[in-house]
């Protein structure tokens, strides 16, 4: 019995635990608790434009800090509420965290850019937030209505709400799914694909996805940027480009941690970067003063 209560080997809670099924109820358990007393926290990471070296918004991910776990990962914590109920509650959290926040980034005056700089839909003039959302949410068909329920009641512009989906989750074309997607578009959010490359991709249904003009960007995953310089991974990430710019869409880069992975993605021409190179997720508050602060 070797209880390790932190980071990621906690994920082996009893030794006994051979399927990791009794941390799994315990995770869930806690969970539910935790996300009745509204103990979710979010940080945000800011996403940089490299057109015009500002700052385009930023990621809301959630956090969790239990009393008796500890800190639990978004990756363990996610994927058990992924395969529950307990998305729907988790993600209105979150959306409403974020939601607030981002009206206190854009308080103060609108980012200024250069005047030869062209919007490329990741929130304009404003600062966006960007919102990540779980494959099976995408089947209920109230979900653009909520979002734009609390979009509305905190005053903030749907046009500077992005949801991000992973490649899975776009690729499933059921009708559901599309006239969600179609909602979240006609509402005014952004629609991006997260980690790009590395699940099940269709290349005619990118295609489609960015004909209908549902799509405004794709990340690429962050494995792609971690084995910059090398040869294979430099072709990818080219490749990569050159296919967002040929569906219009912009091209952001996630996981980008030293000056040579930026001076590479800069070189190529990518549009946005986030990762630690810039920063690492931070609380509303420094995440306002990165933005208004002065
Ligand atoms: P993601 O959406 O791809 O988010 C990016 C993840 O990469 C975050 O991990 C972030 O902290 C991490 N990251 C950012 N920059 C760097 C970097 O330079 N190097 C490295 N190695 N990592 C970097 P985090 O916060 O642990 O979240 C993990 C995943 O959990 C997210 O991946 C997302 O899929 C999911 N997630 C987080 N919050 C939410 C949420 O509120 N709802 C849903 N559905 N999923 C969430
Ligand atoms: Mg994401
Ligand atoms: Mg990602
Ligand atoms: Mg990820």
């Amino acid at each position: 019995y070797a209880a390790k209560r932190s980071g990621r080997a906690s994920y082996k809670f009893y030794s006994s635990d051979k399927d990791g099924s009794t941390r799994r109820l315990s995770v869930t358990t806690r969970l539910r608790r935790a996300i009745d007393a509204g103990d979710i926290q979010v940080e945000y990471q800011p996403i940089y434009d490299l057109e015009s070296n500002t700052v385009a918004g930023f990621e809301a991910l959630a956090r969790w800090n239990d009393s008796h776990l500890g800190p639990v990962s978004p990756e363990e914590f996610i994927a058990l509420a992924e395969s529950s109920p307990l998305i729907d509650d988790l993600f209105d959290l979150v959306l409403h965290q974020a939601l607030r926040a981002a009206v206190d980034w854009n308080a103060c005056t609108p980012r200024s850019v250069p005047d030869d700089w062209r919007p490329r839909r990741l929130g304009g003039r404003m600062i966006s937030v960007s919102i990540n959302v779980a494959a099976r949410q995408l089947h209920d068909p109230r979900l653009p209505s909520r979002i734009i329920a609390a979009a509305l009641s905190v005053g903030l512009p749907l046009d500077c709400v992005m949801i991000e989906l992973t490649e899975s989750a776009m690729m499933d074309d059921g009708p559901t799914t599309q006239g969600v997607l179609k909602a979240l578009r006609d509402a005014g959010m952004g629609v991006v694909i997260d980690d790009y490359g590395i699940g099940y991709s269709n290349m005619a249904r990118l295609g489609e996805l960015s004909t209908e003009r549902i799509l405004d960007g794709v990340k690429i995953d962050r494995t792609f940027i971690a084995n910059l310089p090398a040869q294979q991974a430099t072709t990818l990430v080219k490749m990569f480009l050159t296919m967002t710019d040929s569906l219009g869409v912009a091209a952001v880069a996630e996981g980008v941690e030293t000056a040579e992975h930026l001076q590479i993605l800069r070189g190529l021409g990518y549009h946005y970067a986030q990762g630690y190179y810039f920063a690492k997720p931070m609380s509303a508050l420094d995440a306002t003063e990165l933005v208004c602060g002065n």
